[in-house]
């Protein structure tokens, strides 16, 4: 039988009553709530607890915070950083049954939800009048909005909609202590002192728990148009994507594949996309009927004046559905082949996207690591895959991961464009933050978690690290 500290064997007491069987210590459910996509090992904490109300996470704050017991809080595991990965002796707290839309204002253009409810729910409650909840994350049909709100997530339609941030006008916070804060407004304007919802979104659970959020919605465009086109390489869909925008295009969607993302969904994907295809672009664009394709029209025409060599336009929604799930088949087919793979989720001005793609294929292919590059070009938010399949491989490639991270901040970018800093990246944050201003933010932290409870050893790195 496991051992546990005397702490958690008082809190699982006290919190008895109130939880009931929603807090539980068997092997089954520790495993459930353990790991995440991040490929990182799975962790065992010491307890779980699933909570259906607000009261219900307050009044285990309370006792965890008089306890000293360290809290994970857990929305789907979709997460690629392990952040929220619990230690030995840590209670994670898991979102999943708090998922009620509280209320669905289109005239107010907010919803307010709980932070359980699964991202595409919102979004297809918001189409049954006629609106959207724009971020999409590729685990949109399982992923939560808590856990979108504390990464900060992003997903294909960045690009035109900008990433989760834009869409949060207010949360309510508990912390560690118990303590409830309610931030944020209800109104699309308002400048009421220092704006602590910001301060959540891409917190990575460090802060506190996220028990409601109010969530910007929009009305959504009556029509979306989709093709695909082919390119010689990378660097050639790079410069068409450059004089897209360049002549004022926004689209909505504007996500690339190289040749070994190509090789790897062929054998999954419902689109046949041509065998001698060195790159792809899959581009959307929305709108009023007839302007959407009018504008998809421009775009197409343009990538060929800069060198695309073949392309094709979804003419019925389901074409268009595969044309999205075949990108969103890259990840884990990659996995399948390689399965020591080092993913990175990198993020640089738009401009500077073709000088990534040469100076990390340089970086990459001149040490002999095979590599591979798919994601939101649009946006300048690129998934740079180091492929491994040994451990042997991966121990070789890491040095070459920390030099293309440096790379990216060199360019004026992000070691994380979207899937955050969790445990995957902590020992490298110093890249990109300067120490000061790391300790800058940690002291933020301890005046919200003073005795350092909230996710510990996320995001921040060991002192010695970096
Ligand atoms: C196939 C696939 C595709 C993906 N595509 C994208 C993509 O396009 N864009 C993108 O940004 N990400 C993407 N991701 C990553 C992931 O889905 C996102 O990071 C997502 O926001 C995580 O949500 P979650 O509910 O699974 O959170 P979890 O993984 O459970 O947790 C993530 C973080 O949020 C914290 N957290 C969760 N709930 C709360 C809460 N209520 N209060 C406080 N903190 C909380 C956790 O502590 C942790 O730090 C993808 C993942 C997969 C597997």
């Amino acid at each position: 039988m496991a051992t546990r500290s005397v702490a958690i064997d008082t809190l699982l007491t006290r919190l008895a009553p109130v939880l009931g069987e929603r807090l539980r210590t068997d092997a089954e459910a520790l495993a459930k709530v353990g790991g995440d996509e991040s490929g990182l090992p799975a962790g065992t904490a010491a307890a779980a607890a699933w909570p259906v109300s607000r009261d219900e996470v307050v009044a285990l704050a309370r006792e965890a915070f008089l306890l000293g017991v360290p809290l994970v809080p857990r929305g789907a595991g979709t997460g690629k950083a392990g952040a929220c990965i619990p230690g030995a002796g840590e209670v994670v707290v898991d979102f999943s049954r708090m998922n009620r839309i509280r209320e669905l204002r289109p005239d107010d253009l907010f919803a307010v939800v709980e932070p359980g409810v699964v991202n595409q729910t919102l979004d297809q409650a918001a189409s049954e009048h006629g609106f959207m909840y724009p971020p999409d994350p590729g685990s949109f049909e399982s992923c939560t909005l808590g856990g979108n709100v504390a990464t900060n997530a992003g997903g294909m339609r960045a690009v035109k909609y900008g990433v989760t941030r834009r869409y949060v006008w207010g949360v309510e916070l508990v912390l560690a202590s118990g303590e409830i804060l309610r931030l944020g407004r209800r109104s699309i304007k308002g400048v009421g002192g220092l704006d602590l919802t910001s301060l959540v979104v891409g917190s990575e659970g460090t802060l506190g728990f996220i028990t409601e959020a109010t969530l910007h919605i929009i009305p959504a465009p009556p029509a979306v148009e989709t093709a695909w086109l082919t390119f010689a390489d990378v660097l050639a869909a790079s410069r068409a994507a450059d004089r897209i925008f360049a002549r004022g295009h926004v689209p909505r969607m504007m996500e690339v594949m190289d040749a070994p993302a190509l090789a790897a969904i062929r054998p999954l994907a419902e689109v046949a996309f041509p065998e001698r295809a060195g790159a792809c672009l899959l581009i959307e664009t929305d709108g009023p009927e007839g302007r959407a394709l009018d504008d998809l029209l421009a775009i197409a025409e343009l990538a060929t004046d800069a060198g695309a060599l073949e392309s094709a336009i979804a003419r019925k929604e389901k074409d268009r559905e595969a044309m999205r799930r075949a990108r969103r088949l890259v990840s884990s087919s990659l996995k399948e082949r390689f399965a020591r793979k080092i993913a990175d989720d990198v993020a640089v001005p738009r401009s500077r996207m073709g000088e990534l793609f040469a100076r990390a294929a340089e970086l990459a292919l001149g040490r002999g690591i095979p590599w591979c590059a798919y994601g939101h070009l649009g946006d300048g938010n690129l998934h740079l895959n180091l492929l491994c399949t040994t451990e042997e491989e991966r121990r070789r490639a890491e040095p070459v991961r920390r030099e293309l991270l440096a790379l990216t901040v060199a360019l004026g970018g992000s070691i994380s464009g979207e899937h955050g800093i969790g445990l995957a990246k902590r020992d490298v944050l110093t890249l990109e933050l300067p120490r000061p201003l790391l300790a800058l933010q940690e002291q933020v932290k301890a005046v919200l978690d003073p005795k350092g409870l909230m996710n510990p050893g996320k995001v921040f790195p060991p002192t010695k690290a970096a």
